[in-house]
């Protein structure tokens, strides 16, 4: 699954995994929806990154 990377300052991790089983509902995006469907603007919702700087498992 899609994982959030490093911060890369103060050795902090996000650590966020994406999981499309349970999506991001806090956030507007229903459970069951797949990664590639994400909105564009959809950001790590534990660090605010943008949604193109994840790992891809
Ligand atoms: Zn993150």
């Amino acid at each position: 699954m899609p994982s959030c990377p490093r911060l890369g300052t103060n050795s902090t991790v996000c650590g966020y995994v994406y999981d499309p089983a349970v999506g991001d509902p806090e956030h507007g995006v229903p459970a069951g929806t797949p990664f590639e469907a994400l909105p564009d603007d959809w950001h790590c919702p534990g660090c605010k990154r943008d949604k193109d700087k994840f790992n891809r498992a």
